[in-house]
């Protein structure tokens, strides 16, 4: 057994709880940096056959429908 003085001790055990806790804190810096995206820009389109509502592309000049596939144009509000 190796002899130590019981301050050494202390000061081992006090500066271990702090790494764990720099280490945990930054996974989880991390680990939220990684989970932040940014929001796709989109536009609305309403079928004109099914007056389905739904989100595409912003670019798009026309949109197939997800529900029937009728080919629309963006809503202008
Ligand atoms: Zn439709």
């Amino acid at each position: 057994m190796i002899p130590v003085h019981f301050e050494t001790a202390v000061v081992f055990y006090l500066l271990s709880v702090l790494a764990v806790i720099a280490v945990a804190a930054g996974c989880n810096a991390f680990r939220r940096r990684a989970m932040r995206t940014e929001p796709t820009p989109t536009r609305i389109f309403s079928c004109s056959k099914c007056a389905h509502p739904y989100l595409d592309d912003h670019e798009l000049e026309q949109s197939n429908c997800p529900r029937c596939g009728t080919a629309n144009e963006p809503q202008r509000i």
